[in-house]
Parts: C-alpha cells; sequence; structure tokens
C-alpha cells in the first residue's frame, strides 16, 4: 500500500476508535469534552465538527487557536479577519448547541461576545464557559510547569520566571516582574494598551511573543480598532 494511503487509512481508524470512545463514554454517563485547533485547513469545517459534537453529546467543544511555537506553522494561522468569520461562526453555534464553546488563545472572542451582546440588549451569562473564563489569560488565573520545573505564564509562552526545584511556585506567580506585568493590562504596548477591552481581552501575550517576539505587543491577530482611536471617547468595557 502506498505510504500516503496508509497514514490517511490510520488517521480514519485513529477517529473511528476517537468517536467510539466518545460514544462509549456517554453510554455509561461520562461526560465529554472534544477539543479542535483551529486552522486554514479546517475552519471552513466547523459546522460539520460542531454537528458531530452535538450527535457525541459532548459537554462542552473546547477551540484552540493557534499561537505559533513547536510545531505549529506559520501557514495554518488565521488571518486577523478570518479571526472574525471564526467567532461569528462559533458565535452562532453557541447560540443553538446544546454544549458549551470555550476558546483558547483567543481572548479577543470576549472582546466579540461582549459586542455581539451588546447589539442584542443582552445581558453576559456568568455560567458560561466564555465568561467563566473572562479574567484568565497568560500569567493571569493561569501557571504552566515544564517537564523540566521551569514557571511560565502559559504553555504557549515559554519564557521561564522561576523553576519548582528552587523556587517558591506561589512567589513567583505573585510576584516575579515578568507575572506582575503581565497582569498589568495597562501595560501592553499598541492598541491593546488602550482598548477599552483591555481588562475583558488583553490580546493573547503568547501570541504577540510568537509573531513579534515582544510578549507586551498588540495582538497581531485583533482586526479591531479601539474606539479611543476612532471616536475620541469611550466607555470602558
Ligand atoms: S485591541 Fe487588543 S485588547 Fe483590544 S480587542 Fe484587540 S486584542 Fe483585545
Amino acid at each position: 500500500m502506498p505510504k500516503r494511503m496508509t497514514a490517511s487509512v490510520a488517521r480514519r481508524e485513529t477517529f473511528d476508535q476517537e468517536v467510539e470512545a466518545l460514544e462509549d463514554a456517554r453510554r455509561i454517563g461520562l461526560e465529554t469534552e472534544i477539543r479542535t485547533t483551529v486552522t486554514r485547513r479546517n475552519m471552513h469545517r466547523l459546522d460539520q465538527i460542531a454537528s458531530l459534537a452535538a450527535r457525541l453529546g459532548t459537554r462542552m467543544w473546547s477551540v484552540s487557536f493557534l499561537a505559533v511555537t513547536g510545531r505549529a506553522q506559520a501557514g495554518d494561522d488565521l488571518t486577523a479577519e478570518e479571526y472574525e468569520q471564526v467567532f461569528e461562526k462559533l458565535y452562532n453555534i453557541s447560540r443553538l448547541a446544546p454544549f458549551e464553546v470555550k476558546t483558547t488563545e483567543a481572548m479577543h472572542f470576549r472582546r466579540y461576545m461582549a459586542r455581539r451582546l451588546r447589539e442584542r440588549a443582552e445581558p453576559a451569562d456568568p455560567s458560561r464557559a466564555v465568561w467563566r473564563t473572562a479574567d484568565v489569560s497568560d500569567g493571569r488565573g493561569f501557571v504552566f510547569v515544564s517537564h523540566t520545573g521551569e514557571i511560565y505564564p502559559s504553555g504557549f509562552l515559554p519564557i521561564s520566571a522561576g523553576n519548582v526545584r528552587f523556587d517558591s511556585l506561589v512567589h513567583v506567580y505573585r510576584n516575579s516582574p515578568l507575572f506582575v506585568e503581565l497582569r498589568d493590562s495597562g501595560a501592553r504596548h499598541g492598541k491593546c494598551g488602550f482598548c477599552e477591552y483591555r481588562r475583558l481581552c488583553g490580546g493573547s501575550r503568547a501570541r504577540a511573543y510568537a509573531l513579534t517576539g515582544d510578549y507586551l505587543a498588540q495582538d497581531p491577530r485583533c482586526a479591531y480598532q479601539p474606539c479611543a482611536k476612532t471616536a475620541g471617547v469611550c466607555q470602558e468595557a
């Protein structure tokens, strides 16, 4: 069998086994979560994936966006405009789906959701995943310890503020200059520093670092223009 066909058959078998495992879990009453990393290769298949998640009775659909680190390829990442298209898709799905939709490394999905709710004069439901995690971002409500003990603000932001073999994790999280700076929403550079959504969103620090080398840079994949730039006066989100 040609090598490419062998890989394709193996992928299909793996997929079928995953689906079977999810069906088994449902049968014995376990709650399940499906994870999807959105890339340019699958962004047009989100409806299909959502339908599958509904059919499998999953409790949560966790949608991750690329921070181009590790083996991630820059060509797979969406443009800022494509992020907005995917946000709209997720927003529409989340209104009807029998499962929750949660995002990773898409802090600006909160800005998108907040604006859509405001347009519809609907209150934010604090029990929904998007609002339960609204204050969480790299180094804020989140800390990552690597397999060698390095203390990172997140798994996608590999800048070490200490090592658990020598340092107190609690002390590093609370007091290290890196973590303190990351929790200061006013310390962001560019439009993330003055955006009215900087507390709710603040942009992905991991993506900023991966694409610019500056973890405080504005999120390079956000298409939003803060109102301070366009209308002079605006209310803080
Ligand atoms: S400009 Fe920055 S803070 Fe404002 S919505 Fe975009 S990513 Fe978030």
